[in-house]
């Protein structure tokens, strides 16, 4: 065991410095020590002089290596924030990215305007871990929330957050919309897979290696998923109704053109993320 990990200041300077010479970042350092030692970021501030166990100094050890060799942090500690609240997060699920973030903030602002009454039914297609599902219902707790996946085992990860998160949400297992039969919705929203195959190259090993396929990769270019939700929303959206996806920062004039097809009197709006890059679409139908 390294002599330099018997404290808790030592060892998150060793890893914070392994892991850099290591091209990971070094704040992973303190995240996994927390983790190990199940106290927050506040706590460990007030610990840095404390010992650690011969145990602690091994798991945290074994953490950092894990991450050097590529799981993802989230993953390591089964966690992830979105939306101010932790969400479980397992190889079944993608770990929810702070973009997504913007969708739903992005789809809160626009309900405001859309719509005059506060009670409207929600759907949140291919939910994974239920981050944008339970977030909607968490800030704006009149909306009934249906949440549908074709995982049963990432379902299972977003029925525990729920309960976390104490958000009553309804999920169904299927393809798509399929589960929701003919219901209506007011407001549907999907952060898809959407990457095309021959994307995975360009990809880091951390993505490619750890997150799930399934949540990732789409047949058709990318597009597969945003075709067959354009051909059956018409189905099951109410007007006034809002359609929100999240995209790949290359497919917003094809998700645009998909949801023109369908959707001709629709408004619709390509915006960008934090990052500049085109990465939602949403359509209003009035
Ligand atoms: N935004 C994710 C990524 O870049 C992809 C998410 C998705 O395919 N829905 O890894």
């Amino acid at each position: 065991m390294n002599q330099e990990c018997k404290q808790v200041f030592e060892a998150l300077k060793w890893a914070s410095s392994f892991l850099e010479d290591n091209n990971r970042e070094a704040h992973a350092a303190r995240l996994l020590l927390q983790h190990v030692l199940k106290i927050e970021y506040t706590q460990l501030m007030l610990k840095m002089q404390e010992p650690l166990t011969d145990e602690q100094q091994q798991q945290f050890k074994q953490l950092v290596d894990q991450h050097v060799a590529g799981t993802p942090v989230q993953y390591l500690i089964g966690q992830e924030e979105f939306y101010g609240r932790p969400f479980e997060v397992t190889p079944d699920v993608l770990i929810p990215r702070p973009e997504t973030e913007e969708l739903v903030y992005t789809t809160l602002n626009k309900m405001s305007s859309l719509f005059p009454s506060k009670s409207l039914k929600f759907a949140d297609i291919g939910t994974g871990s239920g981050a944008i599902a339970i977030s909607m219902k968490k800030e704006c707790p009149e909306l009934e929330v249906t949440a549908t996946d074709l995982s049963e085992a990432a379902l299972e990860v977003a029925r525990r957050n729920a309960v976390t998160n104490e958000a009553d949400i309804r999920f169904l297992q299927g393809d798509l919309t399929k589960p929701l039969g003919d219901e209506k919705f007011d407001i549907i929203l999907s952060n898809p897979p959407y990457i095309a195959h021959d994307e995975a190259k360009d990809m880091e090993d951390v993505v490619l290696e750890h997150e799930p396929h399934s949540a990732l990769f789409a047949d058709e270019n990318g597009l597969k998923l945003y075709r067959e939700l354009c051909e059956q929303l018409p189905h099951i959206m109410n007007k006034p109704g809002l359609i929100g996806f999240e995209i790949g920062y290359q497919q917003g004039e094809a998700v645009e053109n998909l949801l023109k097809m369908h959707f001709p009197n629709g408004k619709i709006e390509v915006l960008k993320d934090l990052f500049g890059q085109n990465r939602m679409v949403f359509c209003e139908i009035k």
